[in-house]
């Protein structure tokens, strides 16, 4: 027997219809803040993530799924979205629209090369939005309030937003080299990647799942102590357009993102709720200023988000939330032999007319295709059979309610609508 990949899962029929109905809130909520949706390839040029995710990230050194195509070329399947996002806003020289800022958002899989564990998938699905062309705080504060928004529509009341700002370029000039200043001496008790980190990097060493517990990075020196008067500036601006569109947050200054690009907003939504396991980023995001040059695009700024469905599931059910599915079929015709093809005829006439309507195939007793209609939840049924055909009526019975109302079959859509 062949089994699924590693890290990947099975959507089943019994789990879809919640993720249908995740993503058409999402598409929804886009709709409401007027992000439009982009779909980008599910591969691309290696080089892409090896720059736009940076080659120093977890991601590009361990997680990626990276091969060679027979043209000799190097690909990778995605394994997030703001790269081949700001590749595509370039290529097609969104920049040039007059329609500004850009707002875009994605929902789809993601591949990285991860170590199994709850919350943690080889493919996973993430939803995220880029806004592309305008750096005021106010957009910080859309891009956040939707983030909100979207967890808060859904029912969750253990989530925390935790928000920092990590300055410009600038700014962190000097915050680095205290943060090498202080982390030099005790180095040697933090994991190495954390030592690697050290000179190329080292605001990821407060980022470390390994060292986070450590005394030296709790005591670390704070970034926001740090800031130029612009940067402080734009973050008390963020957080007071936050205060207005009431979006609650916390300050955390650990919350970093390590590469050069990322600047000012950076934050995440954690769930707080009992039972949700040891990750608890349900989403994480943050401003980019510096990566559509990178990419070799023009001097634009971006902010964005993602998050991922599986998580947002995981804290669902950590709430204890059950989404409104409804999974039933309108109606279940019990057919006889001498009936079969009326009732084909009678159920293709009625799918057209917009109702969900089933039959049995599998030649069942009265009985036995009664308990059918109770397996697929039908709400209506009723017997179609020699007479019924003859008279043109039919006794329509509720399935719920047991009751019986004798129709014809031309009032059938009527009734059941
Ligand atoms: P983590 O710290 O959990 O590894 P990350 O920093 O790698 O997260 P991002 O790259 O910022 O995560 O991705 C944004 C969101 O996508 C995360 O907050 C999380 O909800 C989700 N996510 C990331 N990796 C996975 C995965 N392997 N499986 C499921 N969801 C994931
Ligand atoms: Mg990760």
């Amino acid at each position: 027997m062949i089994n699924i990949p590693r890290g990947t899962q099975d959507i089943l029929p019994s789990e879809s219809p919640k993720w249908r109905y995740i993503e058409n809130r999402l598409h929804e909520i886009s709709r409401q803040f007027n992000y439009k949706e982009i779909r980008t390839p599910i591969f691309e040029s290696t080089d892409l993530f090896a720059r736009g995710v940076g080659d120093t990230t977890d991601i590009v050194q361990k997680e990626m799924y990276t091969f060679k195509d027979k043209g000799d070329r190097s690909i990778t399947l995605r394994p997030e979205g703001t790269a081949a996002v700001v590749r595509s806003y370039i290529e097609n020289k969104m920049h040039g629209d007059a329609n500004q800022p850009i707002k875009l958002y994605y929902n789809g899989p993601m591949f990285r090369y991860e170590r199994k564990q709850k919350g943690r998938y080889r493919q996973f699905v993430q939803y995220g939005v880029e806004a592309i062309g305008a750096e005021n705080p106010a957009m910080d504060a859309e891009v956040i309030h939707m983030l909100y928004t979207i967890y808060r529509s859904f029912g969750l009341k253990h989530i925390k937003l935790h928000i920092n700002s990590i300055g410009d370029m600038e700014s962190r000039q000097d915050y680095k080299q205290a943060l090498i200043k202080h982390f030099e001496p005790v180095i040697d008790t933090f994991c190495s990647d954390c030592q690697n980190r050290l000179h190329i990097n080292p605001m990821r060493i407060l980022d470390c799942k390994v060292d986070a517990d450590k005394e030296a990075v709790k005591n670390a020196p704070k970034i926001t102590e740090y800031l130029n008067n612009y940067s402080k500036n734009y973050y008390e601006e963020v957080k007071r357009y936050l205060d207005i569109l009431g979006v609650p947050y916390v300050e955390d200054t650990n919350l970093v993102r390590g590469l050069d690009y990322y600047t000012h907003t950076a934050f995440e939504m954690m769930s707080e709720a009992e039972g949700f396991g040891a990750i608890t980023t349900l989403c994480g995001g943050g401003r980019y200023n510096g990566l559509l040059e990178m990419l070799d695009g023009p001097k634009e700024t971006g902010i964005g988000f993602a998050l991922s469905i599986e998580r947002l599931l995981l804290a669902l059910e950590a709430e204890g939330i059950e989404l409104p599915i409804e999974e039933s079929v309108d109606l279940f015709i019990v057919t006889m032999p001498e009936t079969l093809e009326a009732t084909v005829q009678l159920v293709a006439k009625l799918r057209t007319e917009g109702l969900s309507v089933d039959m049995d195939y599998l030649n069942r007793k009265i009985k036995g295709q009664m308990k059918q209609a109770d397996r697929i939840q039908a709400k209506y049924t009723f017997v179609y059979g020699e007479n019924e055909l003859q008279s043109g009526m039919i006794k329509l019975k509720e399935m719920t309610s047991g009751e019986v109302k004798e129709i014809s079959i031309d009032e059938i859509v009527t009734s059941i609508k």
